[in-house]
């Protein structure tokens, strides 16, 4: 009985020691178990992070996609006003292109730096600024035109020249050297002498036709845009003519006249300091959409020229603001309305 009681206790205890190792196994599968599954729940989480990371990116790269391919439209636009400059630059107009093209690809080479989308702004706001600004200035050739031009071209800026007609080999240059920059030639007038200029419709349109043929045959140049001696607004004492005839006779000739709304004050019989100057140059710019500035072409108006790289640098400063030449595309700025006397 005894033996028969032992012979149980180690049979019930291999059983005991059967049934404990299977729990054993059982726990270390469950542990097993619980581990890869909490593996595989971190994984997936991974997974899942990283698809919605690479979604946003394929999103933000086709956003990018679509602006860069509209501002390539608007470039291209761009590209053809710079080609229809050729009203102002017969024959150069190649060169006009190649100088956009030029300007733009700077700008695309100092944008390589900054990021994609850095660069994608600029040029962005290069092409659609809400503010037109238009450097314009009247009375060269003179000694210093060669300095604004230099200073122009340092900035790389294209404005506008409203001349007069001055002869000589110096001024001949000058006439050439702003043509073949890339600026736009205006007429202002052969003589500036205002009690000639406005005696009669007649002197007008001889002093008129007498200029435009000197330019042309100095720069191959036809302009088709003029600046009136004191503006379209003038008060000249001497005056015979309403100046609404004028532009009437100039509008019949194909031809467009630009006052300004911005004055720099360099016309004024004093020599304003550089802080003046700039300040009237500056200050008004964010209130319009199209700004035509006045400032003058003279070795009298030493400031002007001083005053210059800080205008320009603080436009360049300025938020969606772009400097550009006068061309077909810009806004007319006309102090006078001389259509609606017409009616
Ligand atoms: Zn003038």
């Amino acid at each position: 009985m005894a033996e028969g009681n032992k012979q149980i206790t180690g049979k019930q205890k291999r059983r005991w020691r059967l049934r404990r190792c299977n729990v054993q196994m059982l726990v270390i599968t469950i542990v097993m178990l619980a581990l890869l599954s909490s593996i595989l729940i971190v994984r997936m989480q991974k997974l899942n992070e990283t698809i919605a990371h690479l979604t946003a990116q394929v999103e933000m790269l086709s956003r990018l996609v679509e602006e860069e391919r509209a501002q390539a439209a608007n470039l291209r636009e761009e590209l053809q006003a710079a080609g229809r400059q050729d009203s102002f630059t017969a024959g150069k107009e190649s060169e006009g292109q190649q100088a956009a093209q030029d300007q733009e690809t700077k700008g695309e080479v100092q944008q390589t730096g900054q990021g994609i989308k850095d660069g994608v702004q600029q040029t962005a706001a290069q092409v659609t600024a809400m503010h037109k600004v238009y450097l314009t200035i009247d009375d060269g050739p003179s000694s210093v035109t060669q300095d604004i031009l230099d200073i122009l071209k340092q900035y790389g800026i294209k404005a506008t020249f409203f001349v007069v007609g001055k002869d000589g080999e110096t001024a001949k240059e000058s006439l050439k050297q702003i043509v073949e920059d890339g600026h736009t030639l205006g007429m202002h007038s052969g003589t500036h002498n205002y009690t000639e200029l406005y005696a009669s419709i007649e002197s007008f349109a001889e002093d008129l036709e007498a200029q435009r043929k000197y330019l042309y045959e100095v720069t191959g140049v036809t302009c088709d845009i003029y600046r009136f001696p004191g503006g379209s607004s003038n008060t000249v004492k001497t005056r015979a003519v309403d100046m609404a005839d004028l532009a009437k006779y100039l509008d019949s000739q194909g031809i467009r006249f630009f006052d300004w709304n911005i004055s720099s004050g360099d016309g004024s019989s004093v020599v304003l300091p550089v802080e003046t100057l700039v300040e009237n140059c500056t200050a008004n710019i964010s209130k319009y959409e199209t700004s035509v500035i006045l400032m003058h072409d003279s070795p009298l108006k030493s400031t002007t020229l001083e005053a210059l790289p800080k205008i320009i640098e603080i436009i360049q400063g300025m938020e969606d603001t772009v400097i550009l030449p006068i061309t077909d595309e810009t806004e007319l700025v006309q102090h006078i309305k001389w259509q609606d006397e017409e009616q």
